[in-house]
């Protein structure tokens, strides 16, 4: 293994100043605004023929104020920024919960094709039965996969897809005649902060259901939270903290049994995806997030997609559109007709470009490869957790992981570096940090998923750095982390204010 480091680090405080304050080909780039002039343009466009204004004066007068650019000056500001930014073509991600996987490039290709590239949602159906025809063929394989009974495939993300196998729930509920005395949905300690969020935003009460001092959620406290008031139950699976819910038929059996449902955050099923189908664990709704298990890429705000099975307890609540098939015919059914949907969640039918590429992804890797995709993420995560357990500590013990490792900050305890100082000093390695701080139910975590992508070359030298890291840690040498990232184009930004008062907003002289 590479565990000797290669250098020293430099003490940056002597890096010389540059007259441009670029670095190497690291360059500094201003806003648009700031670097264009009104006048320019990158296209020469006609002075428009004499017109008479037909909007009663309601036309403006002014400059729109649009930065102005010649073509190789926007060219560069956009690649220059491109160079600023970390991405999974760049270099390891290993971020907990987010599952950055390498994106195929035969499932660019085939979304690039004219027959899903070029069509329009408004498209007359009977053009389009190619497209709904492959949405077909994803939702099979996404049944398939889950053993559930149906799928809305149109919502953009897991947090929309817990939003609407909540507002299923809730209709469902409604169904019942129990809407207002079954208002409480029951939420772990350690679940993703999207979960609760989804919940309230639904008007649902979330009452915390602790984890155990094993990391996971036992039944008793889900029986100890359970009632007549009970809607559901949102739980992670495998969990937030890496871990498997062994206790996962037991807790649903016990919310069924008490008339709720059981909704499965399904943002982590690249861990057992091919293995093990939650249909056979009691689950009633899960969304799947296409941009994780299912390759497509993700990051910088999207475009996601988080479909959601439902077990056929919730089927007929389903939202449009969904698809049906009229002897040789898809169609789109867009209007409930009758049935008890609880209506339309997205303008359009949903992100048409990650549905080929998910089923790209899943047609090349036939069933045995999805299986094998999910047992080397476990595996990866594993051996990363077997390399570093000697020097990181881990909070709920020392025992296997799925497909992410969570680590604490107890072996930090006595030296000067912070979990967050650890995670900026990765930076200057040319790592992206793993997730930090989250879950919560570990003190200064530390959440790594290395994924099924990464070769055993890159994982080892993953490892390495990080042995090298905290060997630097516990020797004391603080000047690696107060001040880390030293090499990035930003050192430590005032994270807190960034978010609470954030400046959005670009004004002339401002
Ligand atoms: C990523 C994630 C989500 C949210 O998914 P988005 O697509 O980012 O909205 C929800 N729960 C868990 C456990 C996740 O990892």
């Amino acid at each position: 293994m590479l565990d000797t480091p290669k250098h020293s680090v430099p003490a940056v405080a002597t890096a010389p100043h540059t007259f441009t304050s670029n670095r190497g080909l690291d360059q500094e780039e201003p806003l648009l605004f700031e670097i264009g002039r009104p006048e320019v343009s990158g296209v020469d466009i006609e002075a428009p023929a004499p017109f008479a204004a037909r909007l009663g004066g309601l036309e403006r007068k002014t400059a729109i104020g649009l930065p102005g650019l010649s073509e190789p000056e926007a060219v560069r500001h956009y690649v220059r920024l491109s160079r600023k930014n970390y991405s999974i073509d760049a270099g390891l991600y290993p971020l907990g919960s987010c599952t950055m996987k390498h994106n195929p490039r035969l499932n660019e290709k085939m979304a690039r094709l004219e027959g899903f590239a070029d069509i329009h949602p408004l498209q007359p159906q009977s053009t389009v039965q190619g497209a709904l025809a492959l949405m077909q063929e994803l939702s099979r394989w996404l049944l398939e996969l889950t053993h559930m009974s149906a799928v809305a495939l149109s919502p953009k993300a897991g947090a929309h897809g817990e939003l609407c196998g909540l507002m299923t729930i809730k209709t469902a509920i409604a169904a019942r005649g129990e809407t207002g005395s079954r208002n409480v949905v029951l939420i772990p300690q350690s679940a993703h902060g999207t979960n609760p969020a989804s919940a309230a935003l639904l008007g649902f009460m979330v009452r915390t259901v602790p984890a155990g001092a094993d990391g996971i959620v036992h039944s008793e406290a889900v029986a100890a939270a359970v009632g007549p008031d009970v809607a559901a139950i949102m739980l992670t699976n495998p969990n937030t903290c890496g871990l498997f819910e062994r206790d996962v038929v037991a807790i649903a059996r016990l919310v069924r049994d008490a008339g709720g449902y059981f909704y499965c955050d399904g943002a982590n099923f690249n861990a057992i995806a091919g293995v093990a189908r939650p249909g056979d664990m009691g689950v009633d709704a899960m969304h799947l997030n296409l941009h994780k298990t299912f390759s497509t890429p993700h990051g910088g705000g999207g475009p996601g997609s988080g479909p959601v099975v439902l077990s056929s307890r919730l089927a007929p609540f389903a939202p449009v559109p969904f698809l049906a098939r009229e002897g040789e015919t898809l169609r789109l059914v867009e209007h409930s007709e009758g049935t008890a949907s609880f209506g339309r969640m997205v303008a359009f039918h949903g992100q048409m470009g990650m549905f080929v590429r998910a089923l790209s992804y899943m047609l090349s890797h036939g069933s045995d490869g999805l299986a094998q995709a999910s047992r080397d993420a476990v595996l990866s995560a594993n051996y990363v957790r077997a390399s570093l357990r000697d020097v990181m500590s881990q909070p709920f013990g020392d025992r296997p992981c799925m497909h992410e490792v969570l680590f604490d900050d107890a072996w930090l305890q006595g030296t000067s570096v912070t979990t967050l100082d650890f995670a900026k000093a990765m930076i200057d390695e040319g790592y992206h940090p793993m997730t930090v701080y989250f879950p919560l139910v570990a003190h200064g975590a530390m959440l790594v998923e290395p994924t099924e992508s990464e070769s055993k070359a890159s994982l080892d030298l993953f490892i390495a750095t990080l042995r090298d890291l905290a060997r630097s840690a516990l020797s004391g040498d603080s000047r690696r982390f107060s001040s880390a990232p030293h090499y990035a184009p930003r050192r430590r930004l005032d994270e807190t204010a960034a978010a609470r008062q954030p400046v959005l907003r670009w004004r002339p002289g401002g």
